[in-house]
This record gives structure tokens, sequence and C-alpha cells, in this order.
């Protein structure tokens, strides 16, 4: 342990990272009576919500570039705060065709809700099949289900292997930004369960939402509900100590902070980058070791008018592998701000390959694509050039992705247990949207409960 331990630093509970859960957990804390300190690495608040400000006609709109989405359904807990917070929903556009790009580069369109009637019956049976298995299983397949991967499992149960095995890597791609390999049949499995099944996860059945502030406002809003000067940016949180009743917790400035219990709210795969005494079990260790990130990038083009609509079409469309960078691409306007935008994301293999190119040839492939699919619907001299272009890259901070053999075993157990005075939170520790900003916020609300509950009589003694 080192550095001074200043009074003025103590605090009931330190919440090491600012993203949604660890905010979420502060708040429940304070309203609590607990008092919280939040330490964040970086320079902002959000964690993985990210969104960037485009100027045009005289407005400014805000883009997100990783989360964007939530429902007024199962989101509850995200929906309500976006009540509280008095946001602008936009209302996702689904009017008009979507466009399948399939395997040879033929386009096919459908309207909303009939995608499916357009995909190979072993596509068809793959996703059948995943719905089943989340809606029956029990429990007693669990082992055999996470020693397997979507592959695996996928080309044991189609009759064509290569289009079933195709397709599990297309949906580990979309999910995880990986391919179906290196992905537990179980995870995948897990969190479709946790979302309420694929079509609740998938599709844009029901009332989808985007927040006109950008999702990046969640945070910022839930940060100014804390007391001033209790969320800390800049403070990347190096060591955790446990030394009877208290933790000390030190960041890279060498700056110790002592408290009673520590919420730790940064994803399972980089809980290595914490030294922590005594050391987390084994189990939890594996956690970091066993575990990997997908590869996913953002890209928005920016456009003078929204000529997809114009055209009849929704703007969504996905790509079988091989035809280019994109994997799916949907309408991402804010018509109250003149903004017409198509996002797309760039996934798993085919995305590292793309991101070595230069900056000016990725941007061109991506446009390139996506003009050659919607050319095959709308007449190409119609198609305008985008006015502009972001690109964000999420290479290691998109979902914590578990291969065969580690959910079903101590370390799945481990996933979101105390560790002493240590408590765990995160998107991916949610039984319910296991990864989703929903599964975020829950989580940081069951940690918080936790920890009231854990410090119990201790609350009324200082430290
Ligand atoms: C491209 C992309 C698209 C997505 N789309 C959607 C969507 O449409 N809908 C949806 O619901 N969800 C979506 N998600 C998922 C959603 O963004 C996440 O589930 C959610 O933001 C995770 O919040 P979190 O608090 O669990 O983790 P994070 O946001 O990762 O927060 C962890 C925080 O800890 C900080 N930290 C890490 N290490 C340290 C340290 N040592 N010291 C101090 N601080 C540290 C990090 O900087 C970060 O701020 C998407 C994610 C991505 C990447």
């Amino acid at each position: 342990m080192s550095g001074a331990v200043p009074e003025s630093n103590d605090a009931d509970v330190v919440v090491v990272g600012a993203g949604l859960s660890g905010l979420r957990a502060a708040l429940e804390l304070h309203r609590s009576g607990v008092s919280v300190i939040v330490l964040e690495s970086h320079k902002h608040v959000g964690g993985r919500l990210r969104f960037f400000d485009v100027d045009l006609h005289g407005s400014t709109a805000k883009h997100d570039v990783s989360a964007a989405w939530l429902n007024n359904t199962t989101h509850s807990e995200m929906f309500s705060l976006a009540k509280t917070f008095g946001f602008d929903l936009i209302n996702q556009y689904v009017s008009g065709r979507f466009l399948h790009q399939k395997k040879y580069g033929s386009v096919v369109s459908y309207p909303l809700g009939f995608g499916a009637d357009i995909l190979h019956p072993d596509v068809r049976g793959f996703y059948a099949m995943l719905q089943r298995l989340a809606e029956a299983w029990q429990g007693p397949d669990r082992k055999a289900l996470d020693s397997v991967t979507l592959k695996a499992l996928a080309e044991a149960n189609g009759d064509d292997k290569q289009v079933a095995g195709e397709e599990a890597d297309v949906l580990a791609g979309r999910l995880f930004g990986t391919s179906a390999v290196h992905v537990s049949a179980l995870f995948v499995i897990d969190m479709i369960k946790s979302t309420g099944g694929l079509q609740s996860m998938l599709s844009w059945y029901g009332a989808h939402y985007r927040i006109r502030q950008g999702v990046g406002a969640f945070a910022s809003c839930l940060s100014s509900m804390l007391p001033g000067g209790s969320v800390q940016l800049g403070k990347e949180v190096v060591s955790i100590v446990q030394s009877g009743p208290l933790c000390y917790v030190t960041t890279a400035d060498n700056v110790t902070l002592r408290c009673k219990k520590v919420i730790v709210s940064v994803p399972h795969t980089q809980y290595g980058s914490i030294v922590f005494h005594p050391p987390l079990p084994r189990a939890m260790d594996a956690l970091a070791t066993d575990t990997t990130d997908g590869y996913y990038a953002t890209v928005v083009l920016e456009f003078a008018t929204p000529w997809w609509r114009e055209a009849g079409l929704s703007g969504s469309f996905d790509s079988a592998p091989g035809q280019g960078p994109v994997s799916v691409a949907c309408d991402t306007c804010s018509e109250q701000d003149n903004h017409y935008s198509l996002t797309c994301f760039v996934v798993g293999e085919t995305g590292r390959r793309w991101s070595t190119n230069g900056e000016d040839q990725r941007r061109s492939e991506v446009w390139g694509h996506v003009r050659s699919v919607f050319s095959a619907r709308v007449d190409e001299a119609s198609i305008p050039d985008p006015i502009g272009c972001v690109i964000k890259e999420w290479p290691q901070r998109t979902m914590a992705v578990m291969p065969p053999g580690v959910l079903d075993s101590e370390a799945g157990e481990a996933l979101g247990k105390p560790f002493g005075n240590i408590h765990f939170v995160g998107a991916e520790t949610s039984d319910v949207w296991k990864g989703y900003m929903e599964g975020a916020v829950r989580s940081g609300i069951r940690g918080a409960n936790e920890v009231v509950v854990a410090l119990g009589d201790s609350l009324r003694s200082h430290l």
C-alpha cells in the first residue's frame, strides 16, 4: 500500500469506474445515506457510452457511437431514467423496407417483421434452436452446452453445416465482435435468456428509442445527482488492499482512499489491471484471464437528406460476411436537428482487417459497401455522397466474451459475487439484459443494495 491517506479522502464506499453501473450504484448508495467516492480512470464519465457532436445546418446533434437503443417494455430502469431526466426520445425509424445482402452479393428487401421469411431454412433452424434452448433450458444441459462453441452447436444441428456455421459467425460477430469458434454455446443462450428471447434481443419489433441528447447524457445526469467532488476523473485505480474491516484504494497518481467497502464496476476482462491484496481467488482471476474482448467499430455517415427514406427504405440493412466491411447498418437521424445519418457496424475479424487501413481507405470501403447495397433498390444517380463521416473503434471495450468451460465453472459462479469487502457490478454481471445498459444499471442497484445490507450497523460508526 502506498500514498498518504488524508482524512478528507475517507468515504464509506469507493466505487471504481464511472460507467452506467458504477454511477447508478453510487446514486443508490448516496440515497441510502452512504458516503461514496467514484474514481474513474478516464477524463469523462460514461465508460462505454460515447457520443460526439456534429454541427451541420446551423444545429448540433449528438451521435451515439456505442450504446444507443433502449425500449419502453423490458428496459424499465433505463426508460425510467430517461423519463426522470426529461430526455427527448427518438422513435427508431422502421418504416419502409429493410435490406438483406446475401452471401453472393444479391440484395433482397422485406418489410418489418418478415426478415425470417427470406432466410435459408438452416438459418431459421439455427435461430429456432437457440430460442428453444433459451426458453426451455432449466439447467441440466448446462455442462454439455458449455463444452461446445456456438459454431459447433450450429453445425451439429443444421442439415447444411456450412450455412448453419456461417450464421453462427454472423451472430457472434454482431453480438460480441468475434467469431463463433471463440464463444461458448451456453454463454450465448444465457445472454438470450437474460434479454427475454431472440425477438426481444435482435428485432426492431416493439418500440425502440434513441436519446436525442445522446446516451452519454445518462452518465452526466447521474453524476450530477451526486454531491460535488464525489466523482473524480483521471483517477486510475491500480490497487485495492483489504485489511481487517477496511479497504485501501490506491490510484496511479499515488493517492490512497480509505473506505469500508469497494464496488468494482470495471468489466471483468480488465480485473487484471488492478492489483488486489489479498489476490482475487483463482476462480475470479479466471474471469479476466480466460475471457476475451471482440472487435467492434462504429461508422456514422452523415447526409444532407434522408434519401433512403425518400426511396421507401428504412435505412436498415445487414450483409453476409465477405461482401464488404459493414455487418449491419441503420437509420440514426435526428429530424428535430435536421441531421440525417446511417450508422454502420464493422465487426470481428473483418473489422480487424479493415482497421489496419488508413482512415481514408476505411471510409471509402464503408461508403462503397453501403452504396452498393442501397443501389440494388435505389437509382445510383440519386444516392448522394455523405457530407460527414466519423469512425469510432472499440478494440477492447465491447463485451467480455466467454469461451467454453468458463460460465459453467467456478469462474462463472464467481461472476458478480463479493470477495470480502469488495463487491462487483457491471453490465456483464447482470441476470437481466446481460451486457446491455439495462443490465449495467440493474447491476449497480444490486451491488449498492448488497453493500448497504453488508454495512448494516457499521454505517453509524466513523472510519
Ligand atoms: C459498440 C457498442 C454498442 C452498444 N450498443 C448498445 C445498445 O444499443 N443498447 C444497450 O443497451 N447497450 C449497448 N451497448 C452496451 C453498453 O454500452 C454497456 O452495457 C454499458 O455501457 C456498460 O456499462 P458498465 O458500467 O457495465 O461498464 P463500462 O461502461 O465499461 O464502465 C466501466 C468504467 O470503469 C472505468 N475503469 C476501468 N478500469 C478502471 C480503473 N482501473 N480505475 C478506474 N476506472 C476504471 C472505465 O473507464 C469505465 O468508465 C453497446 C456497447 C458497445 C461497445
